[in-house]
């Protein structure tokens, strides 16, 4: 076998090469078609292949691709930071450019920090998350994520950032059912900042919908509201990472906007680009900057990419496609079909112990017992298995972790907003066909 260079996900695997995407579908060498379900890493909203945004990408690249921040600003980048602010919840953002989900949380993380410290609080420095939570991989990111399966390797590097209790109705932390709950999870928070003391900490983060630790995880109504009211009693920044829902993804531009919350900072990514460039943003609400412009007046952040002209353009191109073609509304709409037509199908499986989500962004986990809710073992790789048998028959689903402390199996199912009709039927089709195969393996 010819020695390999790529460092790939599986090392001992060897990937389909890809050819071309177009809409909903991906191709590889061998004309293989593969409807992705997926939108790749919850990312592809749009789909693949975009002629508005590939001329976007082209006009752009013919006046300038690269500029450093330090030394030009541009066109692009100025739109697009007042286009989110403008569409962002209540108004009033700056934006940061990044290239990275994680870069855009971990700025937010900083930012946050600085607003205290320039405010003469150096203390309050602590960031809360939830204990299923994933909002990156680098390590400041990774310190506030609740995700045990991409910590583990380098829990010395981490602060221990205390985490609190997650959201989770079908496995609720404070076991409770939602009808009675009081949204004591929410309460959680306060315990915690009582336990810690308000003085330590600068900011709470949260994931509107929980993507990739959990699998789609919709919070109790009533939630965010009680979690935004604590953290503004005790002085804390509320930064919501928008990395996976915001831009359309669950049937809203941001996720917030289902809960009526305005966050204190916006982590973005996925989406904004839809994958066409490496394209993320933190988002700040002015009062959160205020501190900062009155005094040092320079945020302790930034990469060489930031704000990058070619990426900003093509983030414009993909948001005024979305908004031209009606797109958030179609996630909406088509999410409340794909979500019913999903449980229609769980019935029929013993192995799917709930069926959850919001707009394109859902989840199926997986159980061994339906009543008790116990997860598969680890050892039977019961998702992998899944999103597996689906890349075979040519449906790409999205693992995430289910149950708590990565302890269970779900899959998540996020097509682009683009998707139709014949498509879902195909997708639903498949899924139903992966499931037979599966359920024959493990029961
Ligand atoms: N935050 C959330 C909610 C995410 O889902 C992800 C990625 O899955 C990230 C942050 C990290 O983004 P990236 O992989 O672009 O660094």
């Amino acid at each position: 076998m010819e020695r390999e260079h790529l460092i790939k996900p599986l090392l001992n695997y060897r990937y389909p090469t890809v050819q071309y995407g177009k809409g909903s579908y991906l191709y590889d060498e061998n004309g293989k078609a593969y409807l992705d379900a997926s939108s790749g890493a919850v990312t592809a909203g749009i789909g693949h292949g975009t002629a508005e945004v590939i001329e976007a990408m082209h006009e752009q690249a013919q006046k300038v691709s690269f500029v450093y921040r330090s030394q030009f600003t541009s066109e692009p980048a100025e739109r697009l930071a007042k286009k989110l602010s403008d569409l962002a919840p209540g108004g009033g953002y700056w934006s940061f450019f990044v290239n990275s989900g994680s870069e855009a949380t971990e700025t937010a993380m900083k930012i946050a920090i600085q607003h205290w410290q320039e405010k003469g609080q150096s203390s309050k420095y602590k960031v809360l998350s939830r204990r299923v939570s994933y909002h990156g991989i680098t390590l400041g990111a990774l310190s506030m994520s609740g995700h045990v399966l991409r910590r583990r390797r380098f829990i010395p590097l981490l602060e221990e950032f205390p985490l609190v209790a997650p959201p989770y109705c079908y496995r609720c932390p404070m076991g409770k059912t939602p009808s009675e709950c009081g949204t004591a999870c929410a309460d959680d928070l306060e315990s915690a900042v009582k336990r810690i003391g308000a003085e330590h900490i600068a900011a709470f983060i949260a994931e509107p919908v929980i993507g990739a630790a959990g699998g789609a995880i919709v919070p109790p109504e009533g939630y965010y509201r009680k979690i935004k009211e604590i953290c503004e009693r005790y002085e804390i920044l509320f930064i919501a990472d928008e990395v996976m829902t915001g831009i359309g993804r669950t049937g809203a531009m941001f996720g917030m906007e289902h809960w009526g919350v305005e966050p204190d900072l916006i982590a973005l990514g996925k989406g904004m680009s839809a994958g066409y460039t490496p394209m993320a943003a933190t988002l700040v609400k002015d009062h959160v900057m205020e501190p900062i412009l009155h005094g040092s007046k320079v945020v302790m952040a930034g990469h060489t990419y930031s704000a990058n002209p070619q990426s900003a353009a093509v983030s414009l191109a993909v948001l005024e496609y979305i908004e031209k073609n009606g797109l958030v509304q179609a996630a909406e709409e088509k999410g409340r079909e794909l979500l019913s037509r999903l449980m229609e199908l769980a019935g029929r499986y013993a192995i799917i112990g709930d069926v959850r989500g919001k707009g394109l962004l859902l989840a199926v986990e997986f159980v061994a017992d339906r009543g008790s809710k116990e997860p598969f073992p680890a050892s039977l790789g019961l998702t992998a298995r899944v999103t597996d048998k689906a890349f075979e028959k040519g449906l790409l689903l999205y693992p995430a972790a289910g149950g708590v402390d990565g302890a269970g199996d779900a899959v998540i199912v996020a097509p682009p907003f683009i998707i139709s009709e014949e498509e879902m039927d195909e997708l639903v089709r498949m899924f139903d066909e992966t499931m037979v195969e599966v359920m024959r393996e493990v029961t």
